[in-house]
C-alpha cells in the first residue's frame, strides 16, 4: 500500500491510500484519499488525516510526527485528525477560514474539538531537512491550502487541483471563480515540472494542468 521515492537531502515523500466516505450537504459519497507523509528517517509531517489512523501510522512507521497539516476541513481529510493527535502528540494545523467545515465534523463549543495552530499564507514548516511553504488557495474550501516543497520539486494540493483540473466547487463553502483564481495565481506560478500530489487519485504536474485550465 505505501510507496516512496527519495529526493535530495534525506527528505522524502511517502504515500498511502485509504478508503472511506465524504459527507456534505446531506449526501455521502465513497472516496479513496491519499495519505501524504513528508520527512526523513526521524521526523515527518502528515498531510491530511483521512478515515483510518492505523493506515496513516503505517505510512509514518516509527518516525516522530511533528505536525498534522490539513489542506482543508472536509470530513474525509480531517475526520481522524484528533485521534492521530492523541496517538502522536503532534499539533493539528488548519487555516482558520475553514472553521465552519471543521465544526461540521468535530463540533463546536465545549463539546467540540479544535485544531491547535492556524495556518497562514507564506508560513514555512520545516521537517526532515526540507521546508513546506503554505499557499492559501481558497475556492474548493475557504481555508484550502497547498503545501509547496521547492527542494523536493513537489506541491501537495489537497482538493484544489487534481490530475485533470480543479477540485469540485458544487457544494457549500465552494466557489468556482475563486478556485480558478487561486490556481492561476498561486499554483501556475510554480515551475512547470513541479509534481502535484493530490488529495485523491494520481499525480500530475503544473505544466500538464496548465493545458487543462485555460
Ligand atoms: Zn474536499
Amino acid at each position: 500500500m505505501a510507496s516512496s521515492h527519495h529526493a535530495a537531502g534525506g527528505a522524502r515523500v511517502d504515500r498511502g491510500v485509504v478508503a472511506g466516505t465524504f459527507s456534505l450537504d446531506g449526501e455521502t459519497y465513497d472516496v479513496d484519499n491519499n495519505i501524504w507523509v513528508v520527512g526523513d528517517d526521524s521526523e515527518v509531517v502528515v498531510i491530511d488525516a483521512p478515515h483510518d489512523v492505523e493506515a496513516i501510522l503505517g505510512v509514518v512507521g516509527d518516525r516522530r510526527v511533528k505536525a498534522i497539516v490539513c489542506t482543508h476541513a472536509h470530513d474525509d481529510h480531517v475526520r481522524v485528525a484528533p485521534e492521530l493527535r492523541k496517538r502522536t502528540s503532534a499539533p493539528i494545523l488548519l487555516h482558520p477560514d475553514d472553521r465552519p467545515l471543521w465544526e461540521l465534523t468535530h463540533g463546536t463549543g465545549e463539546h467540540g474539538e479544535l485544531w491547535d495552530v492556524d495556518l497562514s499564507d507564506g508560513q514555512e514548516i520545516a521537517v526532515g531537512g526540507t521546508t513546506l511553504t503554505v499557499l492559501h488557495t481558497p475556492g474548493h474550501a475557504p481555508g484550502a491550502v497547498c503545501l509547496h516543497a521547492p527542494e523536493l520539486g513537489v506541491v501537495f494540493t489537497g482538493d484544489t487541483l487534481f490530475n485533470g483540473g480543479p477540485g469540485a466547487t458544487g457544494r457549500s463553502y465552494s466557489d468556482r471563480p475563486t478556485i480558478e483564481a487561486s490556481i492561476k495565481a498561486r499554483l501556475f506560478a510554480l515551475p512547470g515540472d513541479t509534481v502535484v500530489h493530490t488529495g485523491h487519485g494520481d499525480d500530475t504536474t503544473i505544466a500538464a494542468e496548465m493545458t487543462n485550465l485555460t
